[in-house]
């Protein structure tokens, strides 16, 4: 099938030629796009929290958490679902969790007492990361799964801990073939001293069995780390430890795009652009992580992930039943079900995908000495993209006051509120379907995972975003502050966290 080379998007504005301009569509989960087109709805959450916002949309978290359940009872394997916190601070998404009967990894003190609060009990808990002394200690009593990162940790642990309430652990591994570098985990040739240690410890230390988290979006790589773990769980056999579980990480990917089509000739424009081949669409030396060298650009860039059309459930699917070679052609699930080990997840982005997303008010627009056009918001980059990244797909303008007014479409850089020169919030230019006046409504989609909090920061004294959490109920959008919210009793069906 030949794919036309220029497709007419029938509600996208056209520039004054007749041609759509470069554009980035974002999907929008259909519950957001109802809660937007709802003007009062909006408008009353806005004027009672302010801007900048970021809203939190629970029933959209919840209907992930179903989407992947359903993979995994299709396996019909045992499995737990932890939810892995950082992505997101916010109180209403952890309840949530709570609520639904998943589990949770979170991986600091202050985590911890957050999932407690949310109504996790210790044995739905697990702690990953890096643990100091001081944590190790609060957590040697505590009863939640400790998934240790290092040697260190390991006999740290089994110093502290007692007979009388031993602690479930799993180990971390790292370093499997053809796998990139990791600075977590106990590395696969030093796993047999870990094993020895726990064999020593038994009475102390309860060993569930092995974990691994990598941070790539390769099934591949997976697949070998899983069939690493395999090996190793021989060699707690063969120490007489019964391992239960195998715990895969996360990693499951997010969708941004609603578009991949017009997401890559966008991409080749600005290529172009960086190579001096057709107009410049990026701000100052911005690269976003290509080589450019003369007319020639190479390399991969940093933004390549909000290409993805794959959906979690789908990728879930993918690695669960992807046959193994060494396993007879079994898939992850079936070797694990046969071993009696329970697959354990910790997605966190996979959850929260399209559950957030940030509202900003235009403050002013200007030109700078070259002519671009500078669209100052009263948010800063920090609060959208997680560290960095160049988020690549578009935001929606909304008038500040309906309805929206004629115009063509302007092709802009959005600034942020900080008096930095890298604040900006688009390093690469997008088309907005009128020049803002102030007032108007900047909303950024999908910033629940990682782009709202991982590295907002409080500089220049500006107080950091408020969040609030949006339900729909009984007819209407309801917001209630993230601190305060509690998830309906009726909200969803529970979820048993461990299946037989
Ligand atoms: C961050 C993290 C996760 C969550 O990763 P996602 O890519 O958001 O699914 C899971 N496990 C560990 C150990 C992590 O550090």
């Amino acid at each position: 099938m030949t794919v036309p080379q220029t497709t007419r998007q029938p509600c996208a504005r056209t520039t004054a030629e007749g041609v759509p301009p470069p554009a980035l569509p974002a999907r929008w989960d259909p519950l957001v796009r109802d809660f937007l087109a709802d003007r009062s709805a909006l408008d009353r959450a806005a004027h009672r929290f302010g801007t900048p916002l970021h809203l939190i949309f629970p029933q959209v978290f919840a209907r992930n958490l179903t989407r992947l359940t359903a993979v995994l009872d299709a396996e019909r394997i045992g499995y737990r679902i932890c939810y892995a916190h950082k992505v997101n601070r916010s109180a209403a998404l952890v309840r949530t969790a709570a609520a639904l009967g998943a589990s949770v990894d979170v991986a600091s003190a202050g985590e911890l007492e957050s999932a407690r609060r949310a109504g996790f009990t210790p044995d739905r808990i697990e702690v990953t990361g890096p643990k100091g002394e001081t944590f190790l200690r609060a957590l040697a009593g505590s009863g939640a799964t400790v998934n240790i990162d290092n040697q260190w940790e390991l006999e740290t642990l089994a110093g502290l801990a007692r007979p009388e309430a031993p602690v479930p652990v799993l180990l971390r591994v790292s370093g499997f073939p053809d796998s990139r570098p990791s600075r977590f985990g106990i590395p696969v040739g030093s796993v047999d001293r870990a094993l020895d240690m726990l064999a020593d410890s038994r009475d102390r230390l309860d060993f569930r069995g092995l974990a691994f988290h990598l941070d790539t979006g390769d099934i591949a790589e997976r697949l070998r780390a899983a069939e690493s773990c395999f090996a190793l769980l021989e060699q707690a056999y063969t120490r007489d430890l019964v391992p239960s579980v195998l715990n895969i990480g996360g990693g499951l990917r997010q969708v941004f795009t609603a578009d991949a089509r017009r997401f890559d000739d966008y991409v080749q424009r600005l290529r172009d652009g960086l190579s001096g081949r057709g107009a410049r669409m990026s701000w100052g030396d911005n690269t976003f992580g290509y080589q450019v060298d003369g007319t020639s650009v190479r390399g991969t860039p940093v933004f390549h992930k909000y290409a993805n059309t794959v959906a979690a459930d789908e990728m879930l699917a993918d690695l669960l039943t992807a046959p193994l070679e060494r396993h007879g052609g079994r898939g992850i699930g079936r070797v694990a079900a046969d071993n009696l080990l329970e697959v354990w997840l910790e997605p966190g982005k996979a959850l929260a995908d399209h559950a957030g997303i940030t509202l900003s008010r235009v403050e002013f627009v200007k030109e700078a000495a070259d002519g671009s056009v500078l669209v100052h918001l009263d948010l800063s980059r920090d609060s959208v993209t997680p560290a960095d990244q160049e988020v690549m797909a578009d935001p929606l303008l909304l008038p500040g006051r309906p309805p929206a007014p004629p115009g063509d479409p302007v092709g802009v850089y959005l600034a942020g509120r900080l008096c930095l020169e890298r604040d900006l919030i688009t390093a690469h230019k997008i088309w907005l379907p009128w020049r803002p006046r102030p007032g108007d409504l900047v909303v950024f989609p999908n910033t629940a995972a990682y782009h709202s909090d991982l590295s907002a920061a409080t500089a220049a004294m500006h107080a950091p975003a408020n969040k609030v959490a949006i339900e729909f109920r009984e007819g209407t959008f309801r917001a209630t502050a993230d601190a305060d919210f509690r998830p309906a009793p009726s909200s969803g069906e529970s979820l048993s966290p461990e299946v037989p």
